[in-house]
């Protein structure tokens, strides 16, 4: 019955995940970085390909932590049924959060600021034992993590009065790229320069991290030096580039793990300057055949690939015609008239021909990693190569 079910769910449209991509995408990045650990970023459900069974798979392939934004995200997969000793990460912390739970779930809880500070050194008097607390400097991506110079100084010191409380153990300072996508780009060699410098101070004054790290995906392929002692690939993990500036998937031996499909709902012919869709922002240049694909923004399909984005159907690269709507699309056959029920391809690692997630990027003006991780709840997940 519970397939039956599943197929049913999966009738309109389905997003497929093939788990054995996943896998040896991590066995691919794993092959670049020597002795330092990885730690596979899921959060965002998993940039939309699920986070648990993704994080199941990469643990099979050799990753030793995952990393997520927020600490909901942490502690479900905590709950997981994960390796016990698997390290998990999250760095997203707004005042009030639940530093007690992660502390108790052995969660690394990230501090960029005093009052993170204060409020998991109370929670760690409240939960008996330390927190595991990794610094992060803010090397120069003005987003998270602590200034430089007196910010940097007041928080390493505060931190190290905590551990010699026993409220906290300060396993990890850490950073994130600004500019990593962009090969050569002089803020990459800045932030490392801070880097190396904070870290330093920070070691100078008596902490012992057990990891180092920096390196999003793309530093992971391009910079080896940013390596240090742990890696923390997001994106090319699910077989995407971080952008098409940085190299194809294949260049570094990466397969997209998603597949977005759908069966057309309906095939109808039309006369030639039919108005399509809201707006009419498509006419039919003469008879055709139009196809409707059941998915729309409501799913996660972004509206800006409207009369722009390319779609396989019975082998062959048709445009979306016209607006994109909340559940639903059009596709102009050009007179082929498949089944109702045919298979209509959105994206997928690209080898039977059909369009890639980054192509949908660039039809929408957005990057890859927005395509995969919108897809909506509505839309299921098929595991494939468990
Ligand atoms: C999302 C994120 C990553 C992963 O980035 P990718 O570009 O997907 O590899 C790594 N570190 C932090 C702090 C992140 O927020």
């Amino acid at each position: 019955m519970s397939e039956s079910v599943e197929r049913g769910a999966s009738v309109r449209g389905w997003a497929e995940v093939d788990l054995g991509a996943l896998r040896s995408n991590v066995r691919a990045l794993r092959g670049r970085i020597g002795g330092a650990a990885l730690m596979a970023v899921v959060k965002a459900d998993g940039y939309g390909h699920g986070a648990l069974p993704c994080a199941r798979a990469a643990v099979e392939a050799g990753a030793t932590w995952l990393g997520t934004a927020t600490p909901e995200e942490a502690l479900a997969l905590r709950a997981g049924g994960l390796p016990d000793d698997l390290r998990i990460m999250c760095w997203l912390w707004t005042p009030g959060g639940p530093w007690q739970e992660a502390i108790e779930a052995d969660l690394d809880v990230s501090v960029s600021a005093m009052w993170a500070l204060t409020e998991v050194t109370a929670a760690a008097r409240r939960a008996g034992r330390p927190a595991r607390v990794q610094l992060k400097a803010d090397t120069g991506l003005g987003r998270n993590g602590c200034q430089p110079g007196p910010d940097w100084r007041e928080l390493v010191g505060a931190a190290l009065r905590a551990e010699a409380e026993g409220l906290v153990r300060i396993t990890g300072l850490w950073s994130h790229f600004a500019r990593a996508d962009e090969p050569g780009h002089p803020s990459i060699r800045a932030q490392l320069d801070l880097f190396r410098e904070m870290t330093a101070y920070a070691e100078g004054e008596g902490v012992r991290p057990e990891v180092r790290h920096i390196a999003n995906s793309p530093a992971t392929l391009t910079l080896p030096e940013a390596h240090y002692d742990l890696v923390r690939p997001g994106i090319a993990l699910y077989g995407i580039s971080p952008s098409p500036e940085v190299g194809t998937p294949a260049d570094f031996g990466l397969r997209p793990a998603m597949t977005l499909a759908a069966s057309l709902a309906l095939v109808k012919r039309v006369p030639g300057g039919h108005g399509v869709s809201y707006g009419h922002h498509y006419t039919t240049p003469g008879e055709t055949t139009l196809g409707l694909v059941p998915l729309g923004y409501g799913d996660g399909i972004p509206r800006h690939a409207s009369s722009a984005a390319p779609v396989l159907v019975d082998g062959k690269w048709r445009t979306v015609a016209g607006r994109i709507a909340m559940d639903q699309f059009v596709v102009d056959l050009g007179g082929d008239r498949p089944a109702a029920g045919a298979e209509a391809v959105l994206f997928g690692p690209g080898d039977r021909g059909e369009p890639t997630a980054e192509d949908w990027a660039q039809a929408a003006g957005t990057i890859a990693y927005e395509i995969v991780t919108r897809i909506g709840a509505r839309v299921p997940r098929v595991y494939v190569n468990e």
